[in-house]
């Protein structure tokens, strides 16, 4: 998420270990088995989890900086995960190179197509950026941001997602798996796949990201926020499909604009059709945005499987949905 540092008592934590030794032979580890699965309550699971975010997260990913050998390996590592859950290129490969961005830099998307003969024509984007912002400052002997709530967190939700679609296919529109670039340099990639997915004159229904849900809220009656939430229906349409209070509203969210800070927003700007920010992080519950202590260790893997468990039927429900529900506010 780009937003400024929001200031906070931050406590120094140094748990990470010193920078490995450069590998560039390094060899990209294959996807945790797939199996097909139809249940939705224990479809993810805190090891599945931790075993993604650890590798995403890694100091051998060096903070995924856009345009670096790092990022390059999560790239890959998300390529084969798409490969092995049955998720096809959407456009002749996965990569969706951008034009936006002086170095090399990389979409990674994939496309399950729906089901339904008239409905396959509708287009969700479930999203999320894969890229950090690098080597920092140092800290306690550590430089590496690794990213692991900002936004490991987020593409490891959205690969799960893949994997739930792409090996049980029970969706009737067709979903575009979405992980973005260069979000830290400006939202480049989200602006790029927007751009060119306007230009192709994508009928698109609506656009779901999920940005730092590696923590959970505390105190709070629901389980997480969107962004922009007077901005249309999801919340109450989430929220019927999940049978729960899922969905709830964040009012620092609203006082920081987060709508506009993440990769939803391009998605409003060249369709104008709801498009929103799903997250967990509420500017108290995680002291190390933009640090070098953004580390897998001190995320909740068991919190992100419930959230991915409880969100598969919500974004069934909305692919299925035999009506297009989900509706902007006048
Ligand atoms: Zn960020």
């Amino acid at each position: 998420m780009k937003f400024f540092l929001y200031a906070l008592g931050a406590m120094l934590f140094a748990t990470c270990s010193s920078t490995q030794t450069n590998s560039t032979a390094a060899v990209v580890p294959s996807p945790p088995s797939v199996k097909a699965n139809v249940s939705t309550d224990d479809f993810s699971n805190a090891d599945r989890i931790g075993e993604i975010m650890n590798y995403l997260a890694s100091d051998e990913l060096k903070g995924r900086d856009s345009g670096s050998e790092g990022i390059e390996k999560a790239a890959q590592y998300i390529e084969n995960h798409f490969t092995a859950y049955g998720v096809k290129p959407y456009f002749e490969s996965y990569r969706d190179t951008l034009s936006n961005f002086k170095k090399p830099a990389y979409n990674v998307v994939g496309v399950v197509e729906g089901s339904d003969p008239k409905l396959k024509d509708e287009f969700i984007v479930i999203g999320a950026h894969y890229d950090h912002i690098g080597i920092v400052e140092m800290e306690n002997g550590d430089a590496i941001a690794n990213g692991a709530n900002d936004n490991a967190s987020g593409t490891t939700t959205v690969l799960e997602f893949a994997r739930y679609f792409g090996t049980n296919k029970t969706n009737k529109r067709t979903l575009i798996f979405a992980l973005f670039s260069a979000e830290e340099k400006g939202l480049l990639g989200a602006k790029h796949l927007a751009k060119k997915l306007k230009e192709s004159n994508l009928n698109l229904y609506t656009m779901l990201n999920f940005e730092m849900t590696g923590v959970p809220l505390k105190g709070k009656d629901y389980f997480m926020y969107i962004t922009g939430y007077d901005m249309s229906n999801l919340a109450s349409v989430s929220n019927a499909y999940a049978k729960e209070n899922l969905i709830g509203f964040l009012p620092t969210a609203k006082e920081f604009n987060l709508y506009q800070r993440s990769d939803n927003y391009a998605f409003h700007e060249e369709f104008e059709v709801p498009s929103h920010t799903f997250c967990t992080f509420d500017f108290t519950n995680f002291d190390h945005y933009h640090k070098v202590g953004d580390e897998p260790d001190i995320m909740d893997f068991a919190h992100m499987a419930t959230l991915v468990n409880k969100t598969i039927p919500v974004l069934e429900g909305i692919a299925n949905g035999a009506t297009q529900e989900i509706k902007l506010s006048n």
